[in-house]
Formats: structure tokens, C-alpha cells, sequence
């Protein structure tokens, strides 16, 4: 007998619908089912373990207002979602059995840069050291300080 670990439980009917509805509505992201994907985001850096029914890949800003304008639609009232950066937090705040919704893949663009008014905009994925080594030059520095910097996303980061 080869060695396997158990198969991942099959995914309630209420998201199966939910994911079709998201892939009708035109959303470019990617949307994952298989065990692999489950598997590895159902732990972050705490001690939790919560195995998700699919992850979701939003490619940009309209993908998310697909998301949650299908999360209004009262058919998918106990669909739940939670969205993930770089899931180093450290009690389990990225972890779901829902949909979790990584904005760390695609939507990591730095968009706009006014070094004389010190502001930039950001898509949330944006990890911290990617944003301090884009305005370095210019003598500007992200705070706060964080060690988890190189993975650590702006979401992320503004949510804890
Ligand atoms: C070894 C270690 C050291 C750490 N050191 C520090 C430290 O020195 N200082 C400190 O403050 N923290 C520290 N942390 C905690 C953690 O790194 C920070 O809280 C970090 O800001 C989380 O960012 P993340 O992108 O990994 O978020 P995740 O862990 O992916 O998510 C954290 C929370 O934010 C939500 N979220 C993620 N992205 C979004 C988004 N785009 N929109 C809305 N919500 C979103 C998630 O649902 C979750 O609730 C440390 C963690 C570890 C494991």
C-alpha cells in the first residue's frame, strides 16, 4: 500500500455555486479547488490550521468588485472569505474554511509616486520591502518596522 494523506473534504454545495457565479461574472483571476492549493493556505505563521473549501487569485481591482459584489447577493449569505497577504500573522487572522482571497500574487503593483508630497499609491499586495526599495532613493522610508518586512504585505499590515 503506497503511503497517501487523506483527500481534502469536498466543497459545501453553497461555494461550489458561489465559484461558478464568479467565474460567469467575468473574473480573470485564477480560481483553485485542488487539494494543493487548500492544503498550503490552510496555515499561516500562527499555531491554527483552518482548510479552506478554494483560494482565489483576484488579477485586479475589478476582479475584487466582482468578489464581493457576489458576496451581496443573498443566495451566498454564509459564503464567507478571508482575505491574505503573506500569512505571516501570527494568530491565524488570514485562515478560513471559507474562500480565502490572496491579493499577494497579482495585485502587487507600486501605481503612483509623488516624492515632493511623500505619498505613493499601492495595490495592497505590495510587500514592504519592495515598497522601502522603490523610495529609497529618494530618502523615504515605510515605518513601521517590522522583521516579517520581505513578505509582509500593505493589507496585511494595515489590517493587523
Ligand atoms: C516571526 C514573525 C515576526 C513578526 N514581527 C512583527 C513585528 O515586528 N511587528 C509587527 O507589527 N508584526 C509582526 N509580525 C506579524 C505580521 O508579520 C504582521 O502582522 C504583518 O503585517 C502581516 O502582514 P501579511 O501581509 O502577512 O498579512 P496576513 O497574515 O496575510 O493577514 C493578516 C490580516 O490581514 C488581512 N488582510 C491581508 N491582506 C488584506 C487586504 N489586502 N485587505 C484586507 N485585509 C487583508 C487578513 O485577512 C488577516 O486578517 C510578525 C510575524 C512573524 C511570524
Amino acid at each position: 500500500m503506497i503511503p497517501r494523506i487523506a483527500e481534502a473534504p469536498s466543497l459545501e454545495q453553497a461555494y461550489v455555486d458561489f465559484l461558478k457565479g464568479l467565474k460567469h461574472s467575468g473574473f480573470e483571476g485564477q480560481i483553485h479547488t485542488d487539494y494543493a492549493d487548500r492544503v498550503v493556505l490552510s496555515t499561516d505563521n500562527s499555531i491554527y490550521q483552518r482548510q479552506p473549501q478554494a483560494v482565489v487569485y483576484p488579477r485586479h481591482r475589478d476582479d475584487v468588485v466582482k468578489l464581493c459584489t457576489l458576496l451581496g447577493d443573498p443566495r451566498f449569505r454564509r459564503v464567507v472569505v478571508a482575505p491574505r497577504g503573506g500569512g505571516t500573522g501570527t494568530n491565524g487572522q488570514s485562515l478560513s474554511d471559507g474562500i480565502i482571497v490572496d491579493l499577494s500574487r497579482h495585485m502587487n503593483q507600486i501605481l503612483e509616486f509623488n516624492p515632493d508630497e511623500r505619498w505613493v499609491r499601492v495595490q495592497s499586495g505590495v510587500v514592504k520591502d519592495q515598497l522601502n526599495a522603490f523610495v529609497k532613493s529618494h530618502g523615504l522610508f515605510f515605518a513601521p518596522e517590522l522583521s516579517t518586512s520581505n513578505r509582509a504585505t500593505i493589507g496585511g499590515m494595515m489590517t493587523t
